[in-house]
């Protein structure tokens, strides 16, 4: 089991991804990374070990930005060095994917990829999702995420983000756990709900087959093929 916290909002994202990040490191892990947006660019930190690692690497290089994801890895697909750390991305390095789970068809897509002429750079199965999201990216980054999971298979959540579809950050579920938190302005995605408890207690818990879109302006909820459905939210009581 992994980790995945995102956070999209006024404030600074690093330090809130990277507490998020801690309170999922019950889960287990044994690399972790951090993907930042900055006025339309990616900036990745990722590194093999502790979060103490990712703390002190992000120190020596700093991010700063707008919104951004964060990633804890327990490796299924490649060993837990830092190339095969996630968050992943596409070939241009505008899309990037944090993933919990396993694509059983990987193989074969990755397959079709690189003779598409896509270029792989870690042995993950989570990479095949930014070159999917990548090919059939057309300036709506959701649009993208439905026509890629009609082509996936297996138990898995995913956040990605685009810095060609600012301001908003794609969650996943498909059989894995993932949560949405939303409050004034603020949007959350995390693996586990402690995790967002020092930010609001509205919650949503997707489904299998659900895709949050999580905006700064609030959270918009469709099932995989794209159709919109209303978000029932539920306020935490437990601490
Ligand atoms: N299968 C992916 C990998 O090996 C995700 C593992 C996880 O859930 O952390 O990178």
């Amino acid at each position: 089991m992994c980790g995945i916290f995102g956070y999209i909002g006024p404030r600074d994202p690093v330090p809130i991804i990277m507490g998020g990040l801690k309170s999922l490191e019950y889960r287990g892990y044994d690399s972790a990374g951090v993907a930042i947006i900055q006025d339309g660019q990616l900036q990745i930190r990722r590194c093999s070990g502790k979060l103490k690692n990712l703390e002190e690497l992000v120190a020596k290089q700093p991010l700063t930005g707008q919104y951004g994801l964060g990633h804890t890895r327990w490796a299924t697909h490649g060993r837990p060095t830092e190339e095969n750390a996630h968050p992943h991305r596409d070939c241009k390095g505008r899309i990037v994917v944090a993933h919990n789970g396993i694509i059983e068809n990987y193989i074969d897509l990755k397959r079709k990829l690189l003779e598409e002429g896509h270029k792989f750079t870690t042995e993950t199965d989570t990479e095949v999702i930014a070159h999917l999201i990548e090919k059939h990216f057309e300036g709506n980054l959701e649009q993208a995420v439905f026509k890629t999971l009609a082509q996936m298979r297996g138990l898995y959540a995913f956040t990605v983000v685009s810095a060609d579809d600012p301001q908003k950050i794609v969650a996943v579920r498909e059989g894995a756990p993932i949560i949405v938190g939303s409050v004034d302005g603020e949007g959350f995605v995390a693996s586990d709900v402690p995790a967002v408890l020092p930010y609001t207690r509205s919650i949503l818990f997707l489904d299998d087959h659900e895709v949050a879109v999580v905006a700064r302006d609030g959270i918009h909820l469709f099932d995989s093929s794209g159709k919109s459905r209303t978000p029932q939210f539920q306020h935490i009581t437990w601490d």
